[in-house]
């Protein structure tokens, strides 16, 4: 779960961090970041003397939705405050122009798979949300099927959120409805610092709205992008909280499948957050034969159509590790798919000279041809490579150094 005091300092930092939003350009899959200072731990701590309020999260009032209680909150000022409110951005009015256009309403089995509403959850009930609930601010990004958006709740208290649409029709069109219904199933309970929230979902006759938890430093992989590579203590972080989380997703029985840096994001505080569900399974003791996700990630038993299971994560933990070090995956071949395939099932890995012994330990007891001769995520975490950069004060810590 996301502890209050990190929270608490999503607030504060955003406070200071955001006073000139940038407006991302709706074509931001394909454009570098723009990067602004972040605050230092000081700053924060400043902040949270002085405008955090001093029980952040009090026990929920009957009108907090249940799902938002862990929502980066907006601190209330006090009577005749004059604290700035958290400055979302510019809305672009995309929605609206975009509803116009794009996508149609869906009928049949279809809608019926997609009339996604936590409000009428049986496990978890929430209270009713519509569009009209939060004001719109900048866009985060564009994503195949639909928008997202910086939100913030229009009632107090005013929670930060990424809102992000769906084309119903759209998604019929690809044939995934049972896919992005199982995403957000899946999504929406789960419960770990470095695995993206997904606090609510509603739905319109085109459309379906996720309010997802704000990752202030966006993609992981303009970063990658941006650096080339990163250094061994920036991905020895990295990697620590990728294997924790993955632990975590192991033990509720989900298997990720699609590790890979374009779906990683960043927290406000550069923590790793996994945040893309679309080829995770549950996986109650069963074994699938399906060949997905990313080429550059396929262990050699999905390469070989054989069956596979929660292993092929440690396999793609090694090749995510291999690829923030190195910049590139390890098996790689721009030639041609088939000599990808050929090295990955050969297991043809090659380091260059320039990283340490310790990585490569790593590296090459995660990437085995056996799974079941992978190194477990309990022993990752003990690793000497991991433990060696293991922040003091808190495993979580930002991997930006
Ligand atoms: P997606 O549809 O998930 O691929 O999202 C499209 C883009 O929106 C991503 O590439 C991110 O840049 C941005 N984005 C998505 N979700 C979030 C989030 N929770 N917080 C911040 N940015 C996001």
């Amino acid at each position: 779960m996301t502890s209050v005091g990190s929270v608490t300092r999503q607030i504060a930092a955003l406070e200071i961090s955001t006073k000139k939003p940038t407006l991302v350009p709706s074509s931001s899959s394909t454009t570098r970041p723009t990067h602004s200072k972040q605050p230092s731990q000081t700053n924060v701590t400043k902040l949270l003397t002085k405008f955090a309020a001093p029980k952040p999260f009090p026990s929920s009032k009957p009108t907090q939705p249940s799902n938002l209680r862990q929502a980066t909150r907006q601190p209330s000022p006090g009577p005749g405050s004059t604290q700035p409110a958290i400055d979302i951005g510019r809305y672009d009015g995309g929605l609206e122009i975009e509803d116009e256009k794009r996508g149609e309403a869906v009928h049949g089995e279809a809608a019926e798979d997609l009339a996604l509403d936590s409000s009428v959850s049986r496990k978890c009930p929430t209270r009713e949300w519509h569009l009209s609930d939060f004001d719109m601010g900048r866009p985060l990004g564009k994503g195949k099927f639909g928008r997202v958006y910086m939100v913030r709740t229009k009632s107090a208290p005013k929670y930060i959120l990424a809102l992000k649409t769906l084309y119903k029709s759209e998604i019929v069109q690809s044939k995934v409805e049972k896919q992005i219904r199982r995403e957000i199933e899946i999504q929406q309970n789960l419960r770990h610092p470095n695995v993206l929230r997904l606090y609510g979902y509603f739905h319109d006759s085109k459309r379906i709205f996720l309010m997802l938890e704000f990752a202030g430093k966006g993609e992981l992989y303009k970063q990658l992008s941006k650096h080339g590579c990163f250094s061994e203590k920036r991905s020895s972080r990295y990697i620590d909280q990728m294997a924790d989380a993955l632990m975590y997703l192991h033990g509720k029985h989900v298997i990720h499948r699609d590790i890979k840096p374009e779906n990683l994001l960043l927290g406000i505080n550069g923590e790793l957050k996994i945040g893309d569900f679309g080829w995770s399974v549950h996986a109650p003791g069963n074994r699938r034969m399906t060949l997905c996700g990313t080429l550059d990630y396929l262990p050699p038993e999905m390469v070989e159509g054989r069956e596979h299971n929660e292993k092929v994560d440690y396999w793609a933990l090694g090749v995510l590790t291999y690829e923030f070090l190195i910049g590139n995956p390890p098996f790689e071949d721009r030639s041609s798919v088939n000599n990808t395939y050929r090295r990955i099932a050969k297991v043809d890995l090659k380091f260059p000279p320039t990283i340490s012994v310790e990585v490569k330990d790593l590296i090459s007891k995660l990437l085995q041809y056996d799974p079941g001769r992978r190194l477990a995520l309990s022993a990752v975490l003990h690793h000497p490579w991991i433990v060696k950069y293991r922040s003091k004060i808190s495993i979580r810590d930002s991997g930006d150094a």
